[in-house]
């Protein structure tokens, strides 16, 4: 007989080295589990076998109803700034962290339920999720990810068989997340707060060693992450800005160390290029509208940095403020030149000219005068590349207006002396064809809600493969036809 073999290689540091730092729980029991999506490619990278996960029922795990073997469930603490206010106390009010696993290429990866029923951190919620947004963190999340922009994963959507009411009764869901860690800027902030340096410190040497292992023996190794966080989230934010993204709900407990994208709830992606794009509902003062983010990343890392201040020089406040903000006076910088070398490649650059900053800019401009389809006009310009403006022009509303700006990055493609198919092929490599859209995303969704996955599954193999142009998936690439009206996303869902 052979033995089996359990489905998860456990290796719980969090549980195991950070007492204090959450409170073991347990996942509620659900009347109906029932696996609706799992992620074999993303399983086989865990470790995990797709086959057994399968045989072994893992609808309950994946509910929270069942702990598998070797798993500490727990619920962890953190405090945040939630549109500018501080909450000392929020924690995983719908989520369990499982346990962690090394994956094939050696990395620590967390496994976290997010709807998994009530915890000691619930504050009067009922713990729980729903299809219709665990769906959209699947969807959004592997499509973010797909693009190349540092994400935690969906492993596995499951159903609860119960009725959640939100805006009317829904179907209660469990997602189950990877990341390569659930620290978040808001977990710092809750010591912080508190007083509490030691664990401030332990903290610190804790995402040390399991992000930045190099630092450990460094005498400056405090400011040397603050430097590491802050490089994480300006290029983060570069991506975001590049390919149309906007997170909605940029608060500090929704800033992870690890540099990777994290919550996704009122999230969405532009259709017409606008930097004052907001979708969310609660966002009224438009404080994370798209091209804000920059600034409201760097203001997060602000209250990070206001952490780490008793670490950097424990003799010296002044002096440690000082470093922070020189730190924090970087992140512009970094932002910017990460923006512009993403931008570059956008458009079939690559070489780096003085001028380039305002070509880019020069072509965002007319974009946003004339409302023109963000992602369709970076792919376009890749036809253009070869000669060929037609299909870019029908994207503007007077097709003309755009014609100095063509000859002028003509002129500056010309400067590189590179074969025109060279650089079409090229530009497709970095402009997807396929975002999740977000009327495509609401009708998979609603689709999913009635029981229909196909749509959700048409939905993904268009954006888990964005730059793979595919003619049975071409209304994927399309804008939200007129009559979709302006976009309106919701929060803690
Ligand atoms: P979010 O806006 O999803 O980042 O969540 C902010 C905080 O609210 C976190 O502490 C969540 O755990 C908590 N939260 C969100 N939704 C619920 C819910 N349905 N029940 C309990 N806590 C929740
Ligand atoms: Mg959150």
């Amino acid at each position: 007989m052979t033995i089996p073999q359990p489905l998860f290689s456990f290796d719980n540091t969090y549980a195991r080295e950070m007492d204090g730092f959450y409170v073991p729980w347990q996942g509620a029991a659900v009347p109906s589990p029932e696996l609706v999506l799992l992620n074999e490619v993303l399983a086989r990278d865990l470790g995990l076998d797709p086959a057994a996960l399968k045989a072994a029922d893992a609808a309950r795990i994946f509910t929270g109803t069942e702990s598998p073997a070797g798993a500490a469930p727990l619920a962890q603490v953190y405090a945040g700034h939630q549109f500018g206010g501080f909450s000392p106390r929020l924690g995983d009010g719908r989520a369990l962290l499982i346990g962690e696993v090394i994956d094939q290429a050696g990395q620590r990866r967390d496994i976290q339920l997010k709807g998994s029923g009530p915890t000691p951190f619930s504050r009067g919620g009922d713990g729980k999720a729903v299809i219709g947004p665990v769906l959209r963190e699947y969807v959004i999340g592997e499509a973010m990810h797909a693009l190349g922009i540092p994400t935690t994963r969906a492993l596995a959507a499951a159903t609860t068989g119960e009725t959640i009411y939100r805006d009317g009764p829904k179907s209660g869901a469990v997602l189950t997340r990877v990341a390569s860690s659930h620290l978040r800027v808001g977990t710092f902030q809750y010591f912080a707060a508190r007083g509490e340096t030691d664990k401030v410190r332990q903290l610190a040497d804790y995402a040390i060693e399991r992000h930045d292992p190099d630092l450990a023996s460094e005498a400056d190794k405090y400011i040397l992450l603050l430097r590491c966080v802050i490089d994480r989230q300006a290029a983060l934010i570069a991506e975001w800005l590049l390919v149309g993204f906007v997170h909605g709900v940029m608060n500090t407990d929704n800033t992870a160390i690890s540099g990777e994208t994290i919550d996704y709830g009122p999230c969405a992606f532009l259709d017409a290029y606008d930097p004052e794009a907001v979708f969310s509902s609660i966002d009224h003062g438009g404080r994370y509208a798209f091209a804000r983010q920059p600034v409201l990343a760097q203001w997060n890392l602000a209250r990070f940095a206001e952490c780490l201040v008793p670490l950097i020089d424990p003799d010296d406040a002044d002096r440690a403020v000082e470093r922070a903000t020189e730190e924090l006076n970087r992140f512009a910088e970094t932002y910017q030149d990460r923006w512009l070398a993403g931008m570059r490649a956008k458009l079939g650059l690559t070489t780096a000219l003085d001028g380039d900053l305002a070509l880019a800019g020069g072509l965002l401009d007319i974009m946003q005068a004339q409302r023109a389809d963000h992602t369709l006009v970076f792919r376009r310009l890749g036809e253009a590349a070869r000669g060929n403006d037609d299909a870019l022009l029908t994207l503007f509303q007077t097709p003309d207006t755009p014609a100095d700006w063509l000859r002028q990055w003509r002129d500056r493609l010309a400067k590189e002396n590179a074969d025109p198919g060279t650089t079409a092929k090229r530009m497709a490599t970095v402009n997807p064809a396929y975002i999740p859209r977000n009327h495509t995303v609401e009708d998979a969704l609603s689709a999913a809600e009635h029981g229909d996955y196909g749509p959700v599954h048409a939905l993904l193999a268009a954006v888990t493969k964005p730059f793979d142009e595919r003619d049975e998936l071409a209304p994927y690439a399309q804008p939200a036809p007129a009559d979709f009206g302006p976009y309106m996303t919701f929060c803690g869902t």
